[in-house]
């Protein structure tokens, strides 16, 4: 399975910046066919930086999106839409599950919205610091991997890659935590074989899982050598490009 790493700008950037960004990274990553480079800007950017990409060298996500195709929903981007312009799309991200109040249903509906169209939903799962507390992450993981995949097939499963990112250990959350390797293990096990009783062991074993929370170059290789975690979701470390091309050298190295 290839290493993903994954950039993700939040609402960083103008289009100007994210394009010279764009620009700079492509020059300095060589082309390294195990390693997955996939940066998310924001949605103003996707159009002309999907002109500029090299997509044999990395591809573009979506941070958002909606899964009507069409219709009176203002201010959403649909699938629809996205689709030519981006390989990959976030979905249930904590930000959006927190503050724009997404639930497991929505969420469900964008992961099946995205497979239909041909676009590999990223679905972002993990529990807060208060559920950690008091003994709830085992039953929130569940509850939101069954609920975002509801609608896949397990033939369609292998379209779908996993983020688990614990709200404890996101740079953005107040008091933010990094998380230890032996904690990944964990839940990443946990993931694992809620997939392999859901829908099997061969396939359960196709899904890419990601570790995401306040990754930088001085603890991406540590977190790329959990067993069973299968690349990592920067945020704000990908804001700064060195850091970014540090941590995807990195990724190169583990995986060789
Ligand atoms: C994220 O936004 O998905 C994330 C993990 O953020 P950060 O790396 O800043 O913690």
């Amino acid at each position: 399975m290839k290493t993903y790493i994954v950039g993700n700008f939040k609402l960083n950037f103008t289009v100007g910046e994210a394009s010279i960004y764009l620009h700079k990274l492509l020059k300095a990553v060589p082309n390294y066919r195990d390693i997955e480079v996939v940066v998310a800007p924001s949605t103003v950017a996707l159009q002309p930086l999907s002109l500029q990409i090299d997509r044999h060298k990395m591809k573009l996500a979506a941070q958002n999106g909606f899964y009507r195709d069409f219709g009176a929903y203002t201010g959403e981007t649909s699938f629809s839409q996205l689709r030519g312009l981006v390989d990959y799309v976030i979905i249930g991200h904590s930000e959006r599950r927190h503050i724009f109040g997404e639930d497991d249903k929505f969420i469900q509906k964008k992961v099946a919205g995205a497979v239909r169209n041909k676009l590999t939903p990223i679905l972002c799962i993990g529990e807060t610091e208060s559920e950690r507390a008091f003994g709830e992450t085992a039953d929130v993981i569940r509850d939101q991997v069954l609920g975002g995949l509801a609608d896949v097939s397990a033939e369609d499963l292998d379209k779908v890659i996993l983020a688990y990112e614990p709200v404890w250990a996101i740079s953005s959350t107040k008091a933010a935590k990094e998380a230890t390797p032996g904690e990944i293990a964990e839940v990443v096990k946990l993931i694992r074989e809620i997939l392999k009783d859901t829908y099997g062991v061969k396939v359960a074993e196709k899904v890419p899982i990601l570790f995401g929370g306040s990754v930088k170059k001085t603890n991406a290789g540590a977190y790329l050598m959990v067993p069973g975690v299968n690349g990592l979701l920067v945020g704000g470390a990908s804001l700064i490009l060195s850091e970014f091309i540090d941590i995807i050298e990195i990724a190169k190295r583990v995986s060789a």
